[in-house]
């Protein structure tokens, strides 16, 4: 009685309800509004649940909902340390994260516990590249500067040296760091016909250097010869602030300060002061610290930098395939095959 009881039960369940019943696999995805192809892939096969708002999830939260989950699906706004992995419990088996960055994640951390990180390289390179370039040009021909002007009556007339600005041509570019972001930016710069374009890596990159015949120098002459620092490496315990008070004050006064990697690369308090006293010429930032930066925060009152909100891979096709790629790392890795791309 009991038996034929539950079955009728089943059989009025809506089919997504019985559906989502046999999917044995959970994953817990931290944000709602990623691209839904990526939710869709997982959907086939694994039960999933979201954050409900378009905002990084609360802490408490996130250590409420990631309790018993297979799987997570996060973001670089999401710090994935022990404490997430004790509040999820031992049959986590990956978190894949929506970025080709993984210091939110505490690495060691996952390897001791047999954890899989899975992350999306390769895929947002070119998009982070342009973005790179085009926040380098707006912020060497003061493109925000001088539209402002049109706006505020700025604009008197056409004047020989308003808004003028430090063009490319014949100029030394250094490039720190030269992955896969940096050689495309690299080769984006090319047309610009720099005079010489160089980087600074801990590894030499001869093969990929000579196509755009790019010179490796030590981190002290990038700072000391270069009219543009390009700051393309990844955040970790040795890039930590590497761009601090001592480096700026070996810049060349004209240098323009790029970074499209991490705010935490630069001692911002350093940065804001070599500004401010036109130690160096101008900035142009993608990423600070912290994210968003507060309203009240002194870059925003300078006139030499331009600001961006972490936007470097923020192209349409890129976000939906990185969704992509961050599901299919998860649902190899509770198959146990290979992920795409996993952090080694
Ligand atoms: P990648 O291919 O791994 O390149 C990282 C580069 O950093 C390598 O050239 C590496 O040099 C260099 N590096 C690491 N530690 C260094 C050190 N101590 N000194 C000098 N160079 C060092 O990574 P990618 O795909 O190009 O991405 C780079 C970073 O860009 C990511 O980690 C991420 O944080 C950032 N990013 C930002 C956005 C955005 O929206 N703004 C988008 C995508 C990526 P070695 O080969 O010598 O290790």
């Amino acid at each position: 009685m009991r038996s034929r009881l539950i079955s009728q039960f089943v059989r009025r369940l809506s089919t997504s309800t019985r559906l989502a019943m046999s999917l044995s696999k959970t994953v817990y995805v931290t944000r709602p509004d990623v691209d839904s192809s990526g939710l869709e892939l997982l959907r086939k096969s694994c039960n999933v649940s979201t954050w409900s708002q378009p905002l990084p999830v609360p802490r408490e939260e996130l250590l409420r909902q990631v309790a018993g989950k297979d799987a997570l699906f996060c973001t670089l706004s999401d710090k994935i340390n022990a404490d997430v992995l004790n509040a999820a419990g031992p049959q986590l088996k990956c978190i894949s994260t929506m970025s080709v960055g993984y210091e939110h994640i505490d690495i060691d951390e996952c390897k001791k516990r047999g954890i899989r990180v899975g992350f999306t390289p390769d895929v947002l390179t070119d998009a982070t590249a342009e973005l790179t370039l085009a926040l380098l040009l707006a912020t060497n021909r003061r493109l925000f500067e001088a539209s402002k002007q049109v706006y505020n009556g700025g604009w008197k007339s056409w004047a020989p040296m308003w808004m003028c600005g430090q063009g490319l041509k014949n100029t030394r570019i250094g490039l720190y760091g030269f992955g896969r972001i940096g050689q495309e930016i690299g080769a984006r710069l090319v047309p610009f016909k720099p005079s010489q374009i160089t980087y600074t890596t801990r590894s030499e990159r001869a093969t990929e250097a000579a196509k755009i015949n790019a010179l490796r120098v030590s981190f002290d002459e990038m700072l000391t010869e270069s009219d543009f620092i390009i700051v393309c490496c990844a955040l970790t315990p040795e890039t930590k602030e590497i761009f601090n008070e001592s480096a700026f004050k070996k810049m060349k006064s004209n240098c323009i300060f790029i970074n499209t990697a991490r705010g935490g690369v630069v001692d911002q308090q350093a940065l804001c002061d070599a500004l401010k006293t036109k130690r160096i010429q101008a900035a142009g930032l993608d990423v600070t610290t912290p994210e968003p930066l507060p309203l009240n925060d002194a870059l925003l009152e300078l006139e030499n930098i331009v600001l961006l909100p972490h936007i470097g891979s923020a192209d349409i096709e890129t976000r939906k395939e990185m969704s992509r790629i961050t599901a299919r790392n998860i649902l190899a890795a509770l198959s146990d095959k290979k992920m795409e791309a996993e952090v080694a």
